[in-house]
């Protein structure tokens, strides 16, 4: 696998034409010498919930489009449903985001994978976590794919990229069960005050009530759904097994594309760095400036290229970033000061997702 991680700056927005230098960034890949006629392609990007306003826009795909087109083959826009009970947790709904934030204007398919039990296949990898991963179908049985991430700080793996949405966005609803299971919520006993309202946020009757709550782990399943309306913040995220988290998005990032690896080209954006993931409904300041456009075939590399070129910025003092704001310091400790978020770069590189070692070429 290369380790070529190509970078077009985008630092001043207002005279940067963002869908041109996409296009540039995505001929100096050579993709469409990757592919053939009549190949589909799976364009696996985030159609993102209503409020957020620093998604990844239609016109930024656009030019990946035509040039595929040009090729004569066949992209589709796809993304699977989220666990948490937001805009995109059913398929009606996911449409509906997808619709409000333009996608359809595109005019190729837009599946939503995974939107029947069936639409699942087992990949064996045979690594420490998992045996097999459940992947969505549509995903997997394309020729090739262009894993597009906004980069984002996130609660359980402390920097979100391109290995994150592989990993988890390609997995079905058991794959992402069986990921989040692994860093399900636990109770604080002394927060608690007994109020009951978790009990019907609960969409698996996992959570009983007495003196305080308590989460039933075999019939929970990690959604995180009960953590946002508990009055006294009583259910905490469970930061301690977020390396558990990570290794099993990695895996499943190995088994998605284990029948594609030359043929997926992963593309980071890296604007509005907000400090959480974009599933969250908080107004968010970025972290550090924008920086520009990353592209690459080695999603190890190009995280760890992201992950290097963010902590060299100087931090915003008016952002969540609290400590770490010097260039050279790690942003994303700086955000989760409990998460180690290079732990899925190294897992990566161990178990041959890609390697750690980049070659950052500036165009
Ligand atoms: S919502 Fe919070 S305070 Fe109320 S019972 Fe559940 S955990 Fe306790
Ligand atoms: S207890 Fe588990 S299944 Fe129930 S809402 Fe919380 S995280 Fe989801």
């Amino acid at each position: 696998m290369t380790n070529e991680v190509y970078l077009i700056d985008v630092t001043n927005k207002s005279e940067d034409n963002i869908p041109q230098k996409i296009q540039t960034l995505y001929e100096t890949t050579q993709f469409n010498d990757r592919i053939q006629k009549n190949d589909n392609i799976a364009i696996k990007t985030q159609f993102i919930e209503s409020h957020d306003t620093t998604y990844i826009k239609p016109e930024y795909i656009e030019p990946i489009i035509e040039s595929i087109k040009e090729k004569e083959a066949s992209p589709f826009l796809t993304d699977t449903n989220t666990l948490f009970n937001g805009k995109r947790s059913n398929t009606d709904k996911h449409l509906e985001a997808a619709n409000e934030k333009g996608f359809f204007d595109l005019n190729i398919p837009l599946i939503i994978a995974n939107n029947t039990p069936a639409d699942e296949i087992e990949v064996k990898i045979s690594k420490a976590v998992f045996d097999k991963v459940k992947v969505a179908k549509e995903i997997y049985d394309s020729d090739a794919m262009i894993v597009i991430s906004h980069i984002t700080g996130h609660t359980l793996t402390g920097y979100s990229g391109a290995i994150k949405n592989t990993g988890s966005g390609c997995a079905t609803r058991n794959g992402k069960i069986e990921q989040h299971k692994l860093a399900a919520p636990f109770i604080s006993r002394i927060a608690c005050l007994a109020c009951n309202v978790c009990i019907d946020l609960c969409p698996e009757e996992a959570i009983t009530v007495d003196s305080i709550a308590h989460i039933d782990y075999d019939k929970c399943i990690g959604c995180n759904n009960c953590i946002s309306d508990c009055p006294t913040d009583a259910i905490k995220l469970n930061k301690i097994k977020s390396e558990e988290y990570m290794k099993a998005v990695t895996e499943y990032a190995y088994g998605a594309i284990e029948n594609k690896k030359d043929k997926t080209l992963y593309i980071n954006i890296l604007l509005n760095i907000n400090p959480d993931s974009d599933c969250n409904s908080y107004d968010q300041n970025p972290i550090v400036d924008d920086i520009g456009i990353l592209a690459s075939y080695n999603p190890v590399a190009i995280d760890q290229a992201s992950y290097d070129l963010i902590n060299k910025q100087e931090g915003n003092e008016n952002s969540m970033l609290k400590n770490n704001h010097d260039p050279e310091k790690d942003k994303f400790k700086g955000l989760w000061r409990n998460i180690d978020s290079y732990f899925q770069f190294d897992y990566g590189d161990e178990i041959g997702l890609g390697s750690k070692k980049y070659n950052l070429i500036k165009i």
